[in-house]
Order: structure tokens, then C-alpha cells, then sequence
């Protein structure tokens, strides 16, 4: 997952999780296995959080920022357009948060397979898996414990600041 998807999973988590019923005569009502999912407010309060931080670490940056985009998932484009002469570390910070808010669409939409394509962050093995009640990323590996001898976890937060710090790794060593 790149962190536009982030955009594109607030997009569908809109257009799934949100739209209380859909029109006779759109085209896919006929289509579909089951019926329109109900109205979900805790979708709803999770894409007003997302939009709120992002609203918030754009300002601390950019006071002059102008206003939110009307979509919703037009709030990432809106962020690194108001914020484009940030220093590495700042730009690394905003895409984390923005990769990290994708991962967390994905989650509310039920997809925890995004988890799948990250590796441990301590032992480096793929097969992280989503525990939702920790709302935490858990490794199989075994020998992978901590100080308690509990297997290791993570937070989504955590998971994305790898993914970002790897990818600014990966562009740096192509670029040299
Ligand atoms: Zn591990």
C-alpha cells in the first residue's frame, strides 16, 4: 500500500460504510450479494477523526493554510500541497501519519490484511496478523517475545513510521 491509497480507502470507506441506501436505478443495486450497509457511525466518527488530525498537523505547519477540501479524501493532496517546503524529517513525519491513516481506513472497513504486508519490526518475519480487541499488529514468530516472553506487538503507528522510514531509505539509496 502507498500512502495514496490512504485518499483512496477514505474514498471507499465513504462510499461503502456511509451511503445509507442506495437508489433504485443506479446500476449496482441488482448486482449486490446483500443489502446496503446501514448507516455506520462509527465509520462516520473515524473519518471525521482522520480529518481532524490531518486538519490540525497541516495548521501547526501552515497556519495559512486555506480551507479543508470539500471531499474528505481530498485532505492528504490538501496537507502536502499546503505544506511543500517542509525539511526531511517533517515530510517523513506527514507521510507516516498519512500512511498510517490508511492503514486504519483499511482496518475499518474490515480489510486486516494490509497487516500482512509489513514485516516485524524486531525480527523481520512476514505473518504479522490484526488483534482487534489490542487493536494491535501481533508477530507469530515464536522466538519473537518480549521482556514477559509475550509475543511481540504493535501498534499501526508504529508499523507505518517502518514502512515510511524503509521507503525514504530505499529513494535515498536510488538516488546516489
Ligand atoms: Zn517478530
Amino acid at each position: 500500500m502507498d500512502t495514496d491509497e490512504a485518499a483512496h480507502r477514505l474514498q471507499l470507506l465513504l462510499k461503502e460504510f456511509t451511503i445509507p441506501a442506495r437508489r433504485p436505478g443506479d446500476g449496482r443495486t441488482g448486482t449486490r450479494a446483500h443489502p446496503p450497509v446501514p448507516l455506520n457511525l462509527a465509520v462516520i466518527d473515524h473519518i471525521t477523526a482522520s480529518v481532524v488530525e490531518v486538519a490540525e498537523h497541516a495548521r501547526a505547519a501552515a497556519p495559512d493554510a486555506g480551507p479543508l477540501p470539500a471531499a474528505p479524501a481530498g485532505i492528504y493532496d490538501w496537507w502536502r500541497q499546503s505544506t511543500p517546503d517542509l525539511d526531511e524529517g517533517a515530510v517523513q513525519a506527514r507521510e507516516t501519519v498519512i500512511y498510517r491513516q490508511g492503514l486504519e481506513h483499511a482496518i475499518a472497513a474490515g480489510d486486516h490484511k494490509v497487516i500482512r504486508k509489513h514485516p516485524c519490526p524486531a525480527c523481520g518475519t512476514w505473518g504479522l496478523f490484526w488483534r482487534a480487541a489490542a487493536q494491535r499488529a501481533v508477530c507469530v514468530n515464536q522466538d519473537c517475545t518480549d521482556t514477559k516472553g509475550m509475543a511481540r506487538t504493535w501498534e499501526l503507528k508504529q508499523l507505518a513510521h517502518e514502512h515510511i522510514a524503509a521507503r525514504q531509505r530505499t529513494l535515498k539509496a536510488n538516488a546516489t
